[in-house]
């Protein structure tokens, strides 16, 4: 494992053309399936998911005699698209057309994955789709994150909710459900601070804006931002987050940005929360709920 992990590091391939040079070997030998496993390693799939796909594979292969290079593929597409949960529910709270309104949409993750992108993004979602949209920007320690997130706002067509730099991001909060209820608002999207200077000082934060929400409103969803670029390392800051708040969906955002989509299953299995969205891109159209099976395809291809 350690090897594995060591060649991991050096490694810099996807899955696609390695994974199909492999499987079109003649035979299906010992070398060939640790450099599978390996393969699926350098896409960021995680230990334990790689090595219980291959386990599956090679049992699937053993118990069926020969298999073809496309037999081989199209079962490995199959235990892909399980292992990430194919029927998995994906949907989000603020486009199922609550009855309750506002729909509460909490933001989070550290600073740099994409919050305040894929905030943005989002709201141009729900008001191309004819709701009404209100942001809160409760990032109050960078005032260039609320200048951002305002710009996204006259952008899609959103109005922004922002404190005194520096002020309490959970009375920031607090303000933008109340004008989102005053005022019959659909969706409010609240992006919040990033900071993981400590663990306990994140979760008196994001704790204090989540209790302050929801003196009046229930928090209907809390997006966690991830970026796909940083693999593994991002995992263990996600990790963080969940301990914090009960995270109810993942954005793996910057996807276009990297060739190791695998950290889709790595995240999943690691938070038990689905991957809701996916960001490919820096524009306000760059954001598209996430498909098992398309992604997979991708992956492989
Ligand atoms: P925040 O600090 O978490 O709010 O992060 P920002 O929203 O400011 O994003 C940080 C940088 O990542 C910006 O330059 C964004 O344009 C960029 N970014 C965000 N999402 C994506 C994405 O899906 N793809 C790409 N390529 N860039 C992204």
């Amino acid at each position: 494992l350690t090897r594995l992990r060591a060649r991991l590091a050096r490694s810099q391939s996807g899955l696609g053309k390695g994974l199909l040079t492999l499987l079109s070997r003649d035979t299906l030998d010992e070398e060939t399936w640790e450099e599978i496993e390996e393969t699926l390693l350098g896409a960021d799939l995680g230990v334990g998911p790689t090595q219980e796909l291959v386990e599956r594979l090679r049992t699937e292969v053993r118990v069926k005699g020969s298999r073809t290079p496309e037999e081989v593929r199209n079962l490995l597409r199959t235990e892909l698209i399980n292992l990430i949960g194919a029927d998995t529910d994906r949907s989000l709270h603020a486009v199922r057309q609550p009855d309750e309104r506002p729909s509460v949409t909490l933001v989070v993750g550290v600073n740099g994955t994409g919050k305040t992108t894929t905030t943005g993004k989002l709201a141009r979602v729900l008001v191309a789709d004819g709701r009404s949209v209100l942001l809160g920007a409760a990032d109050t320690f960078r005032a260039a994150a609320a200048d951002q997130l305002q710009t996204w706002g006259e952008r899609v067509g959103a109005r922004t909710v922002r404190g005194p730099e520096g002020g309490d991001p959970a009375s920031v909060a607090f303000d933008a459900v109340k004008q989102a209820a005053g005022d019959d608002v659909d969706a409010v999207l609240i992006d919040t601070a990033g900071r993981l200077h400590t663990k306990t000082g994140l979760m008196d934060e994001l704790g204090k804006v989540k209790r302050v929400i929801e003196k009046q409103s229930p928090v209907h969803e809390v997006l966690l931002v991830l970026d796909a670029t940083t693999g593994q390392n991002g995992l263990m800051q996600a990790r963080v987050f969940a301990e914090v708040v009960d995270v109810t969906g993942i954005v793996l955002s910057k996807l276009d940005g990297t060739a190791k989509g695998g950290i889709v299953v790595a995240v999943q299995r690691e938070l038990g929360v689905p991957v809701k969205l996916v960001g490919l891109g820096e524009g306000p159209d760059d954001l598209a709920p996430f498909d098992p099976a398309a992604f997979v395809d991708a992956l492989l291809a």
